[in-house]
């Protein structure tokens, strides 16, 4: 057996998430914990919200309420919204949790005594009328760069200059519009990856079963210009984890806290700490999936996220754990993703433009959404939602090819042999070359979900459903029952064991369909199918079964045209 430890990149807590990042992380993610649990594995699957930092702030401001109430209800938000897609989180985190904020001081302190944090004085703005620093998207002016006039202090969204709050010309405070600021001296902590740079290197040149578009980016920011640069890790905030030497006072650093970057990966860890704390576990239960000295070495870690990330997840939090000289594992698999764009442009959380977690629960089921997004996951390149294929993949792939299939069966059945397994005759070539073939395709979806190939599995299960459907074309028990009832028997005895099966294998793409299938099926040992023969002969004659309601109904052009209008812009 593998212990699989699982991470999704953490959504940060500043509103709802569209369906663009919902399949950049967090749904491959668990397609894979549901895969590996149904193949017997021990699994630890996290995900958290991210809330530290001036969006968190900001976004609690125009809300009217303090940044600690946000961020808690966001979270219970987020929270429900994962339920309702049927997120299979272990634990669901939160980076503001007591323990992010003991393991992120702790990590700090560990940095400081091996020597890898430097004291840096830097020029701030500061703000009279607020009384206040203005880090980053505090402040607001016009783009050194390109003139934009509403370019942030961290950068511009017209040119995507990356900026210093310093650099702006004009610049006014993002929270009172104030103009009256003065550039002071203050002081900061980095983090010296340069100093880390050949043990980077040679970590990541160890990983030569990475893609190359992941160990690309990381060699990129190790390498070009003068390599990788030391980071700031500490921001003038009242919000996020006050500096620390692990439990001690960081003498000159008061009323400063650590940089959301610094401690939100950190929370991949504490989030473990969490799950214990809410599962009645103690320290050494979390600890043997992170510990590589308390259990953790024959841990598999798998991290799922936006291409976007890649930089902080093969550099900046290596560097931590790596400079901290302690055991912590590292991970062993990074897989990302392209993004997915929305109907002819891209997703816009501030035009509201696209289709956002909330709303897509509530005018379709998870399941609709959970296949169309994994069959399109932006893999290789970037990739589309367009409503005429969604339309399609639902009615075509999930109605008419497994939702038919389903119900032919089970109605035939029931009109001519009533709701159980009927007995009587044997299989055949047919019935023998069918099995062969299913063994055959069903090895290959296996290896793709091992692999994280999410759109090579998706295809690979839809030809399993495909053949189940071509079968019942062929041997046409409704016409074989005419002359030979006992043929048309076992017919319907492998069809009705092929819809448990289904229910069995596509489970980690369309749970709630697939419980109701077992349902349906009168079915609970979800063992996975090694052994194919043994698996289709798993209903027994005289075992009984239930005609489901309809699994996947069709969506309408009417329906498409009016959601296609409903979702092009302006959210609220
Ligand atoms: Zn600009």
């Amino acid at each position: 057996m593998t212990r699989h430890l699982i991470t999704s990149a953490i959504p940060y807590i500043n509103g709802i998430k569209h369906l663009g990042n919902l399949i950049g992380s967090q749904l491959p993610a668990d397609l894979f914990a549901r895969y590996q649990r149904a193949r017997g594995q021990e699994v630890m699957f996290l995900c958290a919200t991210d809330e530290h930092g001036t969006p968190a702030e900001l976004a609690a401001a125009k809300a009217g309420k303090p940044v600690a109430e946000y961020c808690a209800e966001m979270h219970a938000t987020q929270a429900e919204i994962a339920r309702g897609f049927r997120l299979s989180f272990d634990h669901f985190g939160r980076s503001s949790s007591p323990q992010n904020h003991a393991l992120t001081q702790h990590f700090a302190g560990r940095l400081a005594e091996a020597g890898l944090i430097r004291e840096v004085s830097e020029k701030q703005v500061y703000s009279h009328a607020d009384g206040r620093f203005l880090p980053d998207r505090y402040i607001e002016g016009t783009c050194p760069n390109c003139g934009y006039d509403r370019a942030r202090g961290d950068q511009c969204e017209n040119c995507t200059k990356q900026l210093d709050p310093t650099d702006l010309i004009e610049p006014r405070s993002a929270i009172s519009g104030s103009t009256d600021l003065e550039v002071r001296e203050t002081k900061h902590l980095y983090l010296k990856q340069s100093g880390m740079r050949g043990q980077l290197n040679d970590w990541i040149d160890g990983k030569s079963d990475w893609p190359v578009l992941t160990t690309s980016i990381a060699r990129k920011w190790l390498n070009d210009g003068d390599g990788l640069q030391d980071r700031g890790i500490t921001r003038d905030l009242d919000w996020g984890i006050p500096v620390k030497k692990g439990d001690e006072d960081w003498p000159g650093m008061e009323g400063k806290v650590f940089y959301v970057w610094f401690d939100a990966p950190i929370e991949y860890i504490a989030c473990a700490g969490e799950w214990a704390e809410a599962n009645g576990k103690g320290e050494a239960d979390w600890q043997r999936w992170w510990r590589t000295d308390k259990g953790a070495e024959d841990v598999r870690y798998t991290q799922f996220m936006g291409k976007d990330n890649v930089p902080f997840h093969t550099l900046s939090f290596p560097a931590t754990i790596l400079g901290s000289g302690e055991p912590w594992k590292l991970v062993d698999y990074i897989k990302s993703f392209n993004y997915l764009n929305y109907d002819g442009g891209q997703f816009s959380t501030s035009q509201g433009r696209g289709v956002f977690m909330d709303q897509a629960l509530a005018i379709l089921p998870a399941d609709y959404w959970r296949w169309w997004l994994l069959s399109h996951a932006p893999e290789s390149s970037d990739s589309e939602f367009t409503w005429e294929n969604f339309q399609a993949s639902v009615n075509k792939d999930l109605a008419d090819v497994l939702g038919n299939f389903v119900s032919r069966v089970t109605k035939f059945c029931r009109s001519k042999f009533g709701e159980e397994v009927p007995e009587g005759g044997s299989f055949g070539p047919r019935e023998a070359q069918l099995i062969a073939d299913l063994t055959t395709r069903l090895r290959a979806y296996e290896g793709h979900m091992e692999a994280i190939e999410v759109r090579k599995a998706a295809q690979e299960l839809r030809a399993i459903w495909v053949a189940g459907n071509e079968y019942l074309q062929d041997a046409a028990p409704w016409s074989t029952f005419k002359t030979d009832p006992e043929q048309a028997a076992a017919q319907i005895r492998l069809a009705l064991s092929l819809i448990r099966f289904y229910a069995v294998i596509s489970s980690p793409f369309i749970p709630d369909a697939c419980e109701q299938l077992m349902a349906a099926m009168h079915s609970e040992a979800s063992d996975w199918p090694d052994d194919l023969d043994a698996a289709l002969a798993e209903l027994a004659p005289g075992h009984g079964f239930t005609v489901p309601d309809v699994t996947f109904r069709k969506i309408t052009d009417d329906e498409r045209a009016g959601w296609q209008e409903k979702f092009a812009g302006t959210r609220d």
